[in-house]
């Protein structure tokens, strides 16, 4: 077998010549014959035994020693093998809080995970049994089926625009699960080349809210571009199988939509998690179930990270007409109050005289 990890490739006027570098050349190598692009007469020197010796080839060269193709068959069967496996390469980009929380159902259901992140996670990564790179570059060339946004709103776009996307497969599925969606479709559509496929997704849940389990749990997609290839349909199924098979409840619907429904529920959740976060309630002796249920709003929310309450509100051009009515709320609230207030004192300052002045009257 001749092994050809160091070629040296000279041509001359009337001639090419190439060495190889490697001593494993155990056949006789002048039943060797070689295609090479050129159509010159071909030199080979072997450092085999006898060392350089010189191989003179006829003109047309083909190559007969199929050894030589050998590490790339074996490499193609992998590939091969493990796109038929029905399992996905998904890349986190953004391996925080929610990354790591992700990670961990992906690789429970025999997905390969590769990771990115500003900060260092790479023990953490390999604890999980991801496997974690310091360089997108790196990562990229990886191919993975899937690259998974999964970075704070605010800095999705910077860290997009970074990616070095040159790398990928030319139909690589981008993904994102951003807390808002028409913010992340709208940069997918245009930093990303058009043979990209995108995916926007948003699980209605967080490491607290579904630490138990994912059942019923809310999974919002938006199919923004699939090709319409049968290889990027089944991938693109194969991610959204994941959260299925975990139990979700798949809800299909535009980004448009997401951002008007989650700036009247999820942003105002939030919202009063965190004004009551500010109002620092204790436990006591005598919690009922209702006050139990705001306490576990206060930790189901102060958990997320600032960055996350304030992207809600940025990204989503729903979220200030929510909080408008927020105010308009309290207000009407506290008016309703007030008056009742007003009501009951006037009648104990002026209720004797008016109800005397009401019987002079009839
Ligand atoms: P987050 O504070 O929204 O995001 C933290 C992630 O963003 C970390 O991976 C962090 O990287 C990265 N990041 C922050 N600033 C960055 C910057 N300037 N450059 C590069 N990377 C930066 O917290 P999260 O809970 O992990 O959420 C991640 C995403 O998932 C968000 O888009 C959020 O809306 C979405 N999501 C979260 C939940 C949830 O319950 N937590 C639920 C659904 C969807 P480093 O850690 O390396 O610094």
């Amino acid at each position: 077998m001749i092994s050809f990890s160091s070629i040296q490739h000279r041509s001359t006027q009337n001639s090419t010549t190439i060495t190889t570098a490697v001593a494993s050349s155990s056949a006789s190598t002048t039943n060797r014959t070689f295609l090479l692009p050129h159509h010159h007469t071909h030199k080979f020197y072997f450092n085999s035994p006898p060392f350089f010796q010189t191989v003179d080839l006829p003109r047309r060269l083909c190559i007969r020693a199929i050894d030589a193709a050998q590490p790339y068959d074996y490499e193609a069967q992998l590939v091969n093998r493990f796109s038929q496996s029905g399992k996905l390469k998904i890349a986190i980009i953004g391996f925080g809080n929610f990354g790591q929380f992700l990670a961990k159902a992906f690789i429970r259901q025999g997905h390969i995970v590769f990771a990115h992140s500003r900060s260092d996670y790479s023990s953490i990564a390999q604890s999980l049994g991801a496997t974690f790179f310091f360089d997108t570059h790196d990562l990229c060339e990886e191919h993975p089926d899937v690259i998974l946004l999964c970075t704070s709103i605010i800095s999705t776009e910077s860290v997009l625009k970074s990616l070095p996307i040159q790398r990928l497969r030319r139909n690589t599925l981008f993904v994102d699960v951003l807390s808002v969606k028409e913010f992340p479709k709208n940069i997918f559509l245009q930093y990303l080349p058009s043979h990209f496929d995108i995916l926007c997704t948003h699980p209605m849940f967080g490491p607290e809210s579904g630490k138990n389990g994912w059942q019923n749990l809310a999974f919002v997609f938006d199919k923004v571009r699939i090709g319409n290839e049968e290889s990027r349909l089944t991938r693109a199924e194969t991610f959204l199988d994941i959260f299925k098979n975990e139990g979700c409840r798949m809800v299909e619907m535009t980004c448009a939509e997401h951002d008007k429904y989650a700036a009247g529920s999820q942003f105002i959740t939030h919202t009063m998690g965190r004004i009551l976060e500010k109002l620092q309630l204790d436990s006591t002796q005598i919690n009922t179930k209702g006050y139990e249920t705001l306490l576990n709003l206060v930790e189901n929310t102060a958990s997320d990270s600032f960055d996350l309450y304030y992207g809600l509100f940025m990204y989503n051009k729903n979220a200030m007409e929510q909080l408008e009515r927020l105010d308009l709320a309290f207000e009407a609230l506290k008016k309703e109050l007030f008056g009742h207030l007003h009501e009951v004192l006037r009648k104990q300052l002026f209720g004797k005289s008016e109800a005397g002045a009401r019987e002079v009257t009839q």
